[in-house]
């Protein structure tokens, strides 16, 4: 019990880098290739402080596009190993990634067999589960990261505690900081560095 680690569970899209958006088509999109990867300022400092506590660092992301025929697996895990590569050039250790490929719909053109409701597509457990487990967390003291409501009901379906990157204008999160709500999370800031004094001074 003793040897059990703190770690801290990040959410990919919204939390360490930006969307990918189109001003002419109004699109917003999750980056796909290497060179869409923006990390928000931040997020190494951050990252840098919560890592150098002790915490182990990982990703945990949603990424549905090949289930739904928008892009395929392999730009995923080249994306993601790039995002790796970078916050290792900034000091920052990411010790695993856990992608969820699935989509319970699935979409044209898109793979089949990822087309299932399972459970590691945050809100559902698995991704986090599965990180306790291989990086050997508490997880009682061990924190997911996240932007959106779908990273504070993962965490507390793991057990983990909650924090919140609040980006503003997104009224989709508005609920959460007024609550009562039971996915209210346990700490909240503008971003990742203030967040991560937060959480340090918890
Ligand atoms: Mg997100
Ligand atoms: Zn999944």
């Amino acid at each position: 019990m003793t040897d059990w680690r703190r770690g801290i569970v990040l959410d990919r899209d919204g939390t360490l880098i930006d969307f990918v958006r189109d001003p002419e088509l109004g699109s917003v999109v999750s980056a796909f290739h290497p060179d869409q990867l923006r990390i928000y300022p931040g997020v190494p400092e951050g990252l840098r402080a919560l890592q150098d506590a002790g915490f182990a660092l990982a990703i945990a992301t949603n990424q549905p596009g090949p289930a739904k025929g928008q892009i395929p697996e392999s730009a995923v895990h080249r994306t993601n190993a790039a995002l790796v590569d970078m916050l290792a050039a900034e000091g920052v250790r990411i010790e695993a990634v856990e992608v969820c490929l699935h989509h319970p719909g699935g979409g044209p053109g898109g793979d089949p067999a990822l087309a299932l409701a399972c459970t590691c597509r945050k809100p559902g457990p698995g991704m986090l589960l599965a990180l306790v487990a291989k990086l050997g967390l508490d997880p009682a003291q061990s924190w997911m990261i996240g932007d959106a409501a779908v990273d504070i009901g993962a965490a507390r379906a793991a057990g983990l505690r909650a924090g919140l990157v609040f980006e503003r204008g997104r009224c989709e999160m508005c609920p959460l900081r007024h609550g009562p709500d039971p996915l209210l999370p346990d700490a909240v800031a503008g971003n990742l560095a203030d967040l991560a004094r937060v959480i340090l001074q918890s």
